[in-house]
């Protein structure tokens, strides 16, 4: 049997969309190509398997539209199955329609948080056969296939929604029980890991490449945040086999930088004993460690031992500078948390990069500029090393999404518009103030003080590579938000 995980063709005159492994889709006119894990593992697992599976990335690997059906029809697959997203799923229903169109025998399957959270209808826009529902769609994929193989002896987990008649049915509720352990090294050459290992902003050194830890983060309440859908339970692989897959990398790949893109990295007795076991091993010598991160969930002398096992970018996200919205959205932060802790992270000899948001429906414009003034402020002092500015977005079955639904702030029915070009939720002041803020943050890259910071930290000439990239990147994303005129709203 034939598979093809795919990203289809979807670019626009919005740019790229960072679809794989994305948390916060956004279109980049300078791309960012994450390399998409958890797809990339389901590859590997169905390979082991025996069956025969094509990696076909179009948004990494530039296929058109036109040459992505002429590739399927050659390849002749029996099953195709695509990762989706809010912004994208328009797109991919007519991709579906077209492919059974084309090829009536074929089957689809989707996977991703959007349809997890709205899994029946995909079935009634498109002729897709099957969804996917929870994170584990490795493991899900891996056994509808078998079950497809051998319908009698196979039976279908929990989480698979099929096509019945007109309408669709489920197995059942998804379940994590699965055992990280048990999963094998990605195939990195089936899953053109090259292709990923260079256009990523966030890496100093390349190649560089992504892992995950655990699934997915072990706060998971962020009322915006869609990935605690598709993980409600935390779970980590051992300090061991997470050790075990970076020395593979490195010695066989020859990978100088590693992003573990777990939602939040495991902290407390795992940590230090994945750091010791670093130091042990002596790849801190050999490879930078990247990861996400809360702020306050780990102390100064924390952070010196994730500096000495070779950690350097750690993705914090701040979201709001306002106390009444950390608590809102459930961010279990205060303000002086956050500036303390980022100062440490700093201190420790780490490059703290953070996330910072716009678009509460609640905030007044005063308290969104609270929130550009406190990232301004850890940018320039050099506390924040890096930062990413987005505009918040409720994707479907988030609690803000269904507050969003109870009080009637959605401004569009759309899942086009869930793309962060705009806030799709009513605001306390004009939408057109969104952009100017982000601009406006990002622009402190191009400030005296901050460029000074910047050149005192250059070391070597990969630092002085990851600043042109990074300058690339601001610039882009100054352009993302630009080209956005607000339009009317239903
Ligand atoms: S900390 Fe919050 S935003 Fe980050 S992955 Fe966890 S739940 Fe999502």
């Amino acid at each position: 049997m034939k598979i093809i995980i795919c990203f289809p063709p979807l670019n626009s005159e919005k740019g790229c969309p960072t679809l794989g492994q994305n948390r916060q889709f956004q279109y980049f006119k300078e791309p960012t190509l994450i390399y998409p894990v958890v797809p990339a593992i389901a590859a590997t697992l169905l390979k082991q398997n025996g069956f025969d599976v094509v990696w076909l990335d179009c948004l990494a690997q530039n296929i058109t539209q036109e040459d992505f059906f002429a590739m399927v029809k050659e390849q002749t697959p029996d099953i195709i199955a695509f990762e989706t997203k809010a912004p994208v799923i328009k797109k991919e229903w007519e991709i579906v329609n077209r492919l059974k169109k084309e090829n009536p025998k074929l089957l689809t399957a989707f996977f991703g948080d959007h349809v997890t959270a709205l899994p029946q209808e995909s079935f009634e826009h498109s002729g897709i056969d099957y969804v996917l529902t929870g994170g584990d769609y490795d493991f899900l994929l891996l056994n509808l296939c078998k079950h497809l193989q051998d319908p009698q002896g196979i039976s279908l987990e929990g989480g698979i929604w099929m096509r019945k008649g007109e309408a669709a049915e489920s197995t059942g509720d998804f379940t994590l029980e699965h055992n990280l352990d048990m999963l094998p090294f990605i195939d990195r050459d089936l899953t053109c890991w090259k292709d990923y290992a260079y256009k990523n902003g966030n890496y100093r050194r390349t190649p560089g490449t992504y892992i995950m830890s655990g699934r997915d983060c072990w706060w998971g309440k962020c009322t915006f945040c869609s990935w605690p859908q598709l993980y409600p339970k935390f779970r980590a692989r051992s300090v061991k086999n997470v050790l075990d897959e970076i020395q593979h990398l490195v010695e066989t790949f020859h990978v100088r930088e590693i992003m573990d893109d777990t939602g939040t990295f495991s902290v407390g007795a795992w940590l230090k004993e994945f750091c010791e076991g670093m130091i042990e091993r002596g790849l801190n010598k050999k490879v930078t460690l990247d990861c996400n991160m809360r702020f306050g969930a780990v102390d100064f002398e924390g952070y010196k031992l994730m500096r000495k096992a070779g950690f350097r970018f750690l993705l914090f996200g701040v979201e709001s500078a306002n106390q009444a919205t950390l608590d809102r959205i459930k961010k279990d932060l205060t303000v002086e948390v956050i500036k303390k802790s980022c100062k440490e992270a700093r201190e420790a000899g780490l490059y703290p990069h953070i996330t910072i948001m716009f678009g509460y429906p609640w905030e007044t414009l005063e308290e969104a500029n609270n929130t550009f003034d406190l990232g301004a402020w850890l940018l320039k002092k050099g506390y924040a090393y890096t930062m990413q500015s987005t505009v918040v977005i409720p994707y479907p079955r988030t609690p803000l999404f269904v507050e969003c639904e109870e009080k009637g702030w959605l401004t569009t029915g759309s899942w086009d518009d869930f793309d962060m070009k705009r806030p799709v939720m009513k605001l306390g002041f004009s939408e057109s103030e969104i952009p100017k803020l982000v601009q406006k943050l990002y622009r402190v890259s191009f400030s005296l003080e901050f460029i000074f910071r910047k050149i005192l930290s250059i070391r070597e000439i990969d630092d002085i590579k990851y600043f042109w990239r990074a300058f690339l990147k601001v610039i882009g994303h100054i352009l993302d938000f630009k080209r956005n005129k607000p339009k009317k709203r239903l």
